[in-house]
C-alpha cells in the first residue's frame, strides 16, 4: 500500500488551501479534475483574492450591493471592501500551482482500518485532511452521525449570458421561500441562483421562474448542500476543513473565505506535525481552537438567518434601511469580514 505524509480529500477551495501550505509528501485526491466541479457563485472579497495571489481569476468587481425585497423595494448597500466574482477554473488551477502536492483523480469512499479506500486503491498517511465538502466523506466514515442532514441549506444556480453591473440579492417569498436569490454578474455572464435555509422540493422550479423573470432560460444548473453549523474540526488524525467542518457563514452562505483561511491554517499546523515541531494532539488542539473561536458569531448569524425567514416585509425593509446607511453598513460589514 502506498504511503504519504499527508492525504487531502477534495481539491476545491479548502483542499487547495491546505496543499498550498505544505512542503511534505502530499497526495491530493478528488473525484473530479481540478477546477471542473464548480458549485458556487464564486463571489468573494477582492483584497482576499489578492492576498493569496489569485487576482488573475477576477472577472468583475463591485463596490456596492443591491437588496431587493418584496413589492420591488430596493436598498443599495455600500460595501466595506470591494467584492468580486471569480472564474473557478482559473482560481483552482492557479492555486494548485502554489503547491507541490501530487494530484490523483479518484473517488474516495472513506477510511477503513486506518487506510483511505478509493475506487482504484488504498493509501495510508500520517495525517488525513477531509476537504470533501458537506458530506465530509472521511469524518463521516468514522462517525456515522458526523453529518446532521437536518442542518443543511441547499442552493442551486445557473450561469447565463446576461450583463449587469450590480451584485444583487433577493429576499422575496415570491422568488424563494425561506431563503435568498442572487444575481452575480461575472463578465459576459451572470450567475442567477436561489438558496433555501432547509429542505425545498420546489427549488428548481423557483430557479426557473427567477430566470424567466429576466426573460431568460435556464442554462443547466449546479448546486450543493451547505451545512449551517460548525462541526468537530478534528477526529484522531483527521483534520476537517471548509464545508466538511461546517465552516460556512450562516445567513450569507459565504464559504470560500472561511474554507481558505481554515485550510491555510490547517496546512501550516499539519506541516509542523510532520516536521516533529509539535505533536498531533497539540496540532489538533490549536486547529480546533482556530475553527471554533468565532462560534458565537456563527450563532448570531444563524439567529439572523432564522429571523430573516420569518420577518414581515416591513421589518426587513426597516432593518435593511438602517443597515444601508453608509457608516453603519461599513462598520457592520467590517465586523462581518473579520469573523
Ligand atoms: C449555489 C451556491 C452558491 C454559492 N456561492 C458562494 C459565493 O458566492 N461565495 C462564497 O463565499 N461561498 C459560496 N457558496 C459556498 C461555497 O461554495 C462553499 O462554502 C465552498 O465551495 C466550500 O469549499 P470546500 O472546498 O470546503 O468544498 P467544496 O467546494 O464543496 O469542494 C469539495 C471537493 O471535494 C470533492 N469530493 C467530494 N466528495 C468526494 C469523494 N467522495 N471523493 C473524492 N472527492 C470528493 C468534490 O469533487 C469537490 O471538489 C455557494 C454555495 C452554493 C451551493
Amino acid at each position: 500500500m502506498e504511503e504519504f505524509d499527508i492525504i487531502i480529500v477534495g481539491a476545491s477551495f479548502a483542499g487547495l488551501a491546505v496543499a498550498s501550505e505544505l512542503k511534505s509528501n502530499v497526495l491530493l485526491l478528488d473525484r473530479k479534475d481540478i477546477g471542473t466541479n464548480v458549485t458556487s457563485a464564486c463571489g468573494t472579497i477582492v483584497k482576499f483574492v489578492e492576498s493569496i495571489r489569485l487576482e488573475k481569476s477576477i472577472l468583475q468587481t463591485f463596490d456596492a450591493a443591491t437588496l431587493h425585497t418584496a413589492k420591488n423595494k430596493i436598498h443599495h448597500i455600500p460595501l466595506a471592501d470591494e467584492f468580486c466574482t471569480i472564474d473557478y477554473s482559473i482560481f483552482c488551477n492557479q492555486f494548485f500551482k502554489q503547491s507541490d502536492a501530487e494530484f490523483r483523480k479518484e473517488n474516495v469512499s472513506g477510511l477503513k482500518e486506518g487506510a483511505i479506500i478509493t475506487d482504484k486503491r488504498k493509501y495510508k498517511a500520517k495525517i488525513y485532511v477531509d476537504c470533501s465538502g458537506w458530506s465530509a466523506i472521511l469524518a463521516s466514515s468514522i462517525d456515522k452521525r458526523f453529518v446532521d442532514k437536518k442542518k443543511l441549506s441547499v442552493a442551486i444556480e445557473t450561469e447565463i449570458p446576461y450583463k449587469d453591473n450590480k451584485l444583487r440579492f433577493f429576499v422575496d417569498e415570491k422568488i424563494i421561500e425561506n431563503g435568498m436569490g442572487w444575481l452575480f454578474p461575472a463578465g459576459e455572464n451572470s450567475r442567477l441562483g436561489v438558496g433555501s435555509y432547509g429542505k425545498n422540493p420546489r427549488l428548481m422550479q423557483s430557479l426557473k421562474n427567477f430566470v424567466s423573470s429576466y426573460g431568460l432560460k435556464l442554462n443547466g444548473a449546479h448546486g450543493n448542500y451547505i451545512p449551517h453549523y460548525l462541526r468537530k474540526p478534528t477526529i484522531d488524525n483527521i483534520f476537517v476543513v471548509g464545508d466538511a467542518a461546517g465552516n460556512v457563514l450562516p445567513l450569507t452562505v459565504e464559504g470560500i473565505r472561511p474554507a481558505i483561511r481554515a485550510g491555510k491554517y490547517c496546512g501550516r499546523i499539519a506541516q509542523q506535525i510532520i516536521e516533529g515541531k509539535i505533536s498531533l494532539e497539540e496540532g489538533s488542539r490549536r486547529y480546533s481552537y482556530f475553527c471554533l473561536k468565532n462560534k458565537k458569531y456563527y450563532d448570531y448569524l444563524l439567529k439572523a438567518q432564522r429571523r430573516m425567514s420569518h420577518s414581515p416585509n416591513w421589518k426587513l425593509n426597516f432593518v435593511t434601511k438602517f443597515l444601508s446607511m453608509k457608516p453603519i453598513a461599513k462598520w457592520a460589514l467590517k465586523k462581518y469580514e473579520a469573523i
